[in-house]
């Protein structure tokens, strides 16, 4: 690894996060108790915990 120039980021590449496409957040389906309507689903936007909501990743770039 380049450490003598101190460029150890030249070996990520920032990549399309393949967990939510690139949006950063996916939306869910939350089961929601309701004793009145005897439950539901709901739909809510979840961040996305691969990318930390950023929508990329950081690959290692592997040299043959
Ligand atoms: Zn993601």
């Amino acid at each position: 690894m380049p450490d003598k120039y101190g460029k150890s980021y030249d070996w990520e590449e920032e990549v399309e996060c393949a967990e939510c496409g690139g949006d950063g957040q996916y939306e869910v389906c939350k089961p929601v108790i309701d004793y009145t309507h005897g439950g539901y689903y709901d739909n809510d936007m979840e961040e996305c915990e691969t990318c930390g909501g950023s929508g990329v990743v950081y690959q290692e770039i592997e040299e043959e």
